[in-house]
């Protein structure tokens, strides 16, 4: 029931600096029992990489989760990284009972393929990778054990399923049945996690940091006039209007996601209606409305949604990053802010940053970068994986 892998030369230097993949072509050949859906990695040297999960359908063939040649993706190894992955939030978060956080963040958590966020006593997971389909059964009972849910909820639903011939999968897993959204406090903010039918897990737990921070910064601006564009269920915009904006204005082309947002602004004393406006439209064209109409804000949010999803898209994602971040500069008033967001995995900071410099350029607007914004510590990176950094931003004076 064992399975080596050999690699070709040179292809462990990646593996060697933390990088947990190993693609197809990287792979000189492989001996053993080829029913195993884990194995050791060997360089071609013959020394010891790592353990990992296979993936025979997928261009990345193998995905290490562990250094030492004992570990082993089985019951045991899965209560005790899920034991781990929740000691260390207990120290990172102090997130609560009622609150959230991402428990499993994958390759990060030496869990290849899995993503378990908590919102409340609710557990919501998503299974990535074809090996976790025959160890489901295994993780619902560690799961179990591990955070004592009232209820856990697969969304299992993920485009990249595809990628290793996996069918979509939602629904109940265990427990309870759920009565709709599920409520959880964030500091100060009760937000709702619409766990069925919201976007990934249901909600955008990545921009915790974000919020504190836009928190602060409108706080600091008095009260600032806040254009929120890609706002989903709006927790920038709620946010925002708590903490003393005179307006706020929030876009997004979800109507289901409009009405989330309605139910959390209802939910928030502190979030008066009479200075909210959720409209929903597409955001580059909107944009290009409020330019024309001359309209001016103090402070900017652009989030959107992953613009390059592959290699041959990279240009293409460039410039409707460029296109957007522009159009935002024209529409900030002078000293404005802009809070801009890339999630796209292809771009790191350092180009993101790049398309930002050229649009206040060609926007003719002076640009200063105040902080760098990012994943919070639930979401930790990987040394030498960048793929683990998927979510950067910055703070810019515009
Ligand atoms: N800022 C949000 C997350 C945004 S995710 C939060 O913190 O919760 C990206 C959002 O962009 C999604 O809600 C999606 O519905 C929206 N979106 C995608 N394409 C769009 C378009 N062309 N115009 C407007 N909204 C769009």
């Amino acid at each position: 029931m064992s399975l080596t892998l050999h690699l070709k030369t040179g292809r462990d230097i990646p593996i060697l600096r933390g990088h947990p993949w190993i693609m197809s072509g990287a792979i000189a050949r492989q001996e053993g029992d080829a029913a195993a859906d884990e194995a050791d990695v060997l360089a071609a040297s013959g020394s010891f990489l790592g353990r990992a999960t296979l993936h025979p359908a997928s261009e990345i063939r193998a995905r290490i989760f562990d250094t030492r040649p004992e570990a082993r993706l089985d019951e045991k190894g899965i209560l005790e990284r899920l034991t781990l992955a929740k000691e260390r939030r207990a120290h990172w978060m102090a997130a609560g009972p009622d609150g959230a956080e991402r428990l499993v963040f994958s390759e990060s958590d030496g869990l290849p393929g899995l993503i378990l966020d908590r919102f409340a006593d609710t557990l919501v997971f998503q299974l990535l990778t074809a090996p976790w389909e025959r160890r489901r059964t295994a993780l619902l009972e560690a799961l179990v054990a591990v955070f004592r849910p009232s209820t856990i909820w697969e969304r299992s639903d993920a485009d990249v399923r595809r990628h290793e011939g996996l069918e979509p999968r939602r629904g109940l897993a265990w427990g309870a049945p759920l009565a709709g959204p599920i409520p959880f406090r964030e500091g100060d903010w009760q937000f709702l996690a619409d766990v069925e039918n919201g976007h990934k897990t249901g909600f955008y737990l990545d921009q915790s940091v974000s919020r504190h921070a836009l928190s602060t910064w409108v706080r600091r601006l008095g009260s600032p006039r806040v254009l929120n564009v890609f706002a989903y269920t709006d927790t920038f915009g709620l946010i925002a209007l708590a903490a003393g904006a005179s307006s706020v204005l929030s876009m997004d082309s979800s109507a289901p996601a409009r009405d989330m947002a309605s139910r959390m602004q209802a939910l928030n004393p502190a979030c008066e209606s009479a200075r909210w406006e959720y409209r929903i439209a597409d955001a580059f064209a909107a944009l290009r409305q409020l330019r024309d109409a001359a309209r001016q804000f103090d402070l900017i949010i652009l989030d959107p949604p992953r613009l390059v999803n592959r290699k041959s898209k990279v240009q293409e994602g460039l410039r409707a990053y460029k296109d957007i971040n522009l159009l935002a500069c024209k529409l900030l008033a002078p000293g404005g802010i802009l809070f801009t967001f890339s999630c796209s995995g292809l771009v790191d900071r350092t180009l993101f940053g790049k398309v930002i410099e050229g649009a206040a350029r060609d926007a003719r607007r002076p640009l200063q970068f105040l902080a760098d914004l990012g994943q919070p510590p639930d979401h930790p990176r990987k040394p030498g994986f960048p793929e683990s950094e998927y979510l950067k931003g910055f703070i810019a004076g515009v």
